[in-house]
């Protein structure tokens, strides 16, 4: 007997091989979507990609992306597959412009051939630069600081004309900080080099190099950077949610995924020196550029449209998951 047809409906999940991508596709599948990976590994890990199928190609290679799209027949694509460090874009802005602006159009002019007209897009509050407002709502100006902000942007409007011009439906969803691990502890945050302030923290507690603190001189509290750190099972069931408004043609959107609170680098710390009762040996040093002194969602636009509230996004459950997900991997 031949094999039943299978009637999940499929969402091609580009960079579902990374971080904020793989807890996507595992809610993909936990919502009765099956998602079909497209990465090119550079980034990401083979063994993230755990809920469905790993065509592995690049956004770069035009005919491999229609290739997917005519085998796979996805209702939508979630699109994670970008070059996401600051410092890396400042160094080199071509390489930004061409993986996430022209790999972007790529999969855009692919998807319209293929009449394939939703996209759930990977945003970023870099998009604002160095906010006049705090908290950030979607109203802010969007002035970006550095090609990575830029290139997010460019994108974000592509979509848009893509929508005037061709019916594409999008969501562009601009994450704060994402955060954590899968609280099921499957997945986690595996990023080469690591730049980011809660790994670097659990990494100082486990005997790692000392933490660096960029700048106690930000006119804040306790002179440290505060940011909005958002639990990627929660982006992750935005995305989701995202989708569904998608598919019931609801209207393209563009949504902060923020907690609306944000947290100073001392009190992510602190939070990790209670977690794992051990000091984080830290040192001081200058502001990185390009750092604003607070970054700070105002959320409310997602949880009106979306229905969407952070579930798992207290700093106590963030570093909690993180913890256990960084202590079930070798330290580097
Ligand atoms: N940060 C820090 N030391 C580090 C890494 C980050 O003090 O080794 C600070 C950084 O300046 C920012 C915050 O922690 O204020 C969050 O930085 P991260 O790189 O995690 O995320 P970003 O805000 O750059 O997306």
């Amino acid at each position: 007997m031949p094999a039943p047809e299978r009637t999940e409906p499929t969402v091609l999940v580009t960079g579902g091989a990374g971080y904020v991508g793989s807890h996507a596709c595992k809610a993909l599948h936990r919502a009765g979507f099956r998602p079909v990976v497209l990465d090119d590994l550079s980034r990401g890990f083979r063994r993230a990609v755990r809920w469905g199928p790993l065509v592995e190609a690049s956004l770069a290679d035009g005919a491999a992306v229609s290739a997917a799209l005519a085998e796979w027949r996805p209702v939508a694509v979630m699109h994670f597959a970008a070059l996401a460090y600051v410092g890396e874009s400042m160094a080199d802005p071509g390489l930004y412009y061409r993986a996430n602006v022209a790999n972007t159009l790529n999969l855009l002019q692919a998807m319209v051939a293929a009449d394939v007209r939703r996209i759930v897009f990977s945003s970023t509050c870099a998009t604002y630069g160095d906010p006049i407002r705090v908290p950030i709502a979607e109203d802010h100006p969007q002035r970006p600081v550095n090609p990575y902000g830029e290139t997010k942007l460019a994108v974000e409007r592509m979509l848009h004309w893509f929508g005037q011009c061709h019916g594409l439906g999008w969501g562009a969803l601009r994450y704060f900080n994402a955060a954590g691990a899968d609280p099921d502890g499957e997945i986690g945050e595996n990023h080469q080099p690591e730049t980011h302030l809660i790994p670097l923290a659990i990494e100082a507690a486990r005997g790692g190099p000392p933490l660096r603190i960029f700048g106690t001189d930000y006119p804040t509290p306790d002179g440290t950077a505060i940011r909005d750190y958002i639990h990627v099972a929660d982006l992750a069931d935005a995305h989701v949610r995202s989708l569904g408004h998608l598919l019931a043609d609801r209207g393209s959107h563009a949504l902060n995924l923020g907690t609306g609170t944000g947290h100073s680098v001392r009190a992510v710390i602190d939070a990790v020196s209670r977690r794992t009762n051990r000091a984080v040996p830290a040192v001081l040093a200058p502001r990185r550029a390009g750092d604003p002194p607070a970054l700070v969602a105002d959320p409310s636009e997602a949880r009106k449209l979306l229905g969407w509230q952070p579930a798992c996004s207290d700093m106590t459950t963030i570093v909690e998951t993180a913890w256990r997900w960084h202590s079930a991997t070798p330290t580097a």
